[in-house]
């Protein structure tokens, strides 16, 4: 009978259905504000699925932050980009809880991650306590809301992973609470002629389909006129009740004549595999027009895990004279629904618009290693850069190579190197490789250099050249003057800039001994907290040293008096 129980109420605390990996009610909420979603897990971002949920913190920053259980913290991370100020906390369930773009950690935290700042003499750390070293409890508070590294206004980004395969997982399905009973809204559908000599609407490219919003909600497209194997692609995002925000839908599902051809859903998915979005999404459709076409069809490439069901890939072979109903159902995670149908008949048709046939004198195969010299420079593409095979357009110019363009997304990095011998060694200290933006302006590439050849490894085709940085950064205090009394001053806050190259490095004393300062690169601001040393001076000299990327030099110094 005791054993009975036992199982009875193990199984309850997991779930009954096979959800063993979704405990429904151990996982308190990481902030004490209603949660409201600026984005959703899965949602499509540049390269990558969003790893978590973004909660709106009310436009402002220090919102305190609570575990969200028991649990141990085993990384911290400090960085300018990505997920600026970052905290892990591992939880006996398995689960490791993730909270990100912090303003600043609990004061146990804080002073634990400012001992190792100070010891490493670094802003950026990564830490990994030991087991235990830093415990919480459930409802501790553990950090404050902020904005910190490659967020774009105040929020919390929060996630849940697999604490052994560091798997990120639906935040929403662990029982937190978001108010959503709207509807998916679809914006766009696409049919896509896929096989050689398929056609869709007289067209045997990729061509618009026009459906319209039924009197029950449903949506019903033109019909559909084709042949050959073709594909769908749709456009459409998820809007929760209290916020205008555009988020991720959750699933897509795609039936033909009541048959399931396709079935994908973000409950899951591995960072290994995030970059394959660019298989997803019709890129080249995104890199035009910035909207994102979510194809319910598997392209060539895609190694994404994210389909439970999966029939002839997703793509449909229409055969001539034949009728055919297919239903897309887009969802999110309340099972709210925007349903299309799409009538569909085999008919060849007179073509209209005929394949745009693309050639170069370079035909480019993905699995094979490609390597091309353009003048002074070269181009190394490793095996499997790239999804498919392509005619790649090469151009030479003196010092500025053409490597194709943007519409072509790469996988792995490739290998960019010009060879600087024809420029005197000391205007070599000076040079970098740049990519031109789509404006035309030189954007800063990690320069390795070797004797006389310059490298970059990167996953852009573009525009790369050699740039020139002779200038130095520039650096000025922003709430204090020379010989200034600073007596309540809690903060010293410096401004600094390079208009080329960029920061690669700063670095500030205090009377000699090194400070901590803070850099917040959005904000170009290095602040330095008062509370982190005692002065024992009345008179204190600053002293900042900021590097650019080319190792031109900035030195600021600056008297203060303190009481
Ligand atoms: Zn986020």
């Amino acid at each position: 009978m005791r054993l009975y129980l036992i199982c009875i109420l193990s199984l309850t605390a997991y779930g009954l259905s096979g959800q063993a990996e979704y405990p429904k009610d151990s996982f308190r909420s990481p902030l004490d504000v209603p949660l409201i979603l600026a984005g959703t897990f899965g949602e499509l971002r540049s390269d990558h699925f969003h790893a978590g949920i973004d909660i709106k913190t009310q436009q402002r920053q220090g919102l305190p932050v609570y575990a969200i259980a028991d649990g141990t913290v085993t990384r911290i991370k400090v960085s300018h980009w990505g997920y600026g100020k970052a905290l892990y906390v591992a939880h006996p369930n398995g689960h490791t809880s993730v909270y990100a773009h912090l303003q600043k950690f609990s004061p146990e935290i804080e002073a634990y991650i400012k001992r190792i700042q100070y010891e490493r003499r670094s802003y950026e750390v990564e830490v990994f306590p030991d087991f235990g070293e830093l415990s919480v409890k459930k409802e501790d508070l553990i950090a404050y809301t902020g904005n910190t590294g490659g967020s774009s206004g105040p929020h919390l980004h929060f996630e849940i992973r697999n604490s052994i395969s560091e798997k990120p997982t639906n935040p929403l399905l662990y029982g937190l609470e978001v108010r959503d009973a709207t509807n998916p809204t679809l914006t766009d559908v696409y049919a896509y002629p896929l096989s050689d000599n398929a056609q869709v609407n007289q067209s045997q490219e990729k061509i618009e389909i026009n459906f319209y919003r039924q009197a029950d909600g449903t949506f019903l497209a033109d019909k559909v006129f084709a042949l050959g194997t073709i594909g769908f692609g749709v456009v459409a995002y998820d809007r929760q009740d209290l916020a205008a925000n555009k988020n991720g839908v959750f699933s897509i599902k795609q039936k033909v004549n009541g048959k399931l051809y396709t079935d994908l859903d973000f409950e899951s998915f591995s960072f290994r595999e995030t970059r394959y979005i660019n298989t997803l999404i019709d890129y080249e459709h995104y890199n035009k027009y910035k909207k994102r076409i979510q194809r319910c069809f598997k392209a060539a490439g895609n190694k994404l895990g994210i389909y439970n069901n999966l029939y002839n890939d997703g793509k449909i072979n229409v055969r001539d004279g034949l009728t055919y109903q297919v239903e897309i159902e887009i969802a999110d995670l309340e099972g709210n629904v925007a349903k299309l149908l799409i009538p569909l008949e085999g008919r060849t048709q007179e073509i209209v618009k005929s394949k745009e046939e693309e050639a170069s004198e370079n035909f480019l195969i993905a699995s094979k290693p490609n390597n091309y010299k353009l003048g002074s420079a070269s181009v190394y593409f490793p095996t499997n850069t790239f999804y498919q095979d392509f005619y790649i357009d090469l151009e030479q110019g003196s010092d500025t190579i053409k490597i194709h363009d943007s519409r072509v997304p790469a996988h792995k990095r490739f290998t960019v190197s010009f060879d600087i011998t024809k420029y005197p060694p000391e205007e070599r200290k000076k040079l970098f490789i740049a990519r031109l933006d789509r404006y035309g302006k030189p954007n800063y590439m990690s320069t390795f250099k070797r004797g006389t050849t310059f490298t970059t490894r990167t996953r852009h085709l573009g525009t790369y050249t050699l740039a020139r940085d002779t200038v130095p950064p520039k650096v000025r205090s922003k709430n204090f003057k020379n010989k200034q009394w600073l007596t309540n001053y809690r903060y010293l806050s410096i401004h600094i800039s390079d208009d080329l190259s960029g920061i690669a490095d700063y670095n500030a004393t205090l009377n000699g001994d090194w400070i901590l300062m803070e850099y917040e690169p959005k904000t170009k601001t290095l602040t330095y907290n008062f509370d982190d040393k005692i002065l024992d001076k009345k008179q204190c000299e600053l002293k900042v040293v900021v590097t650019d990327n080319v190792g031109n030099t900035t030195t600021f110094n600056s008297s203060f008096y303190r009481n």
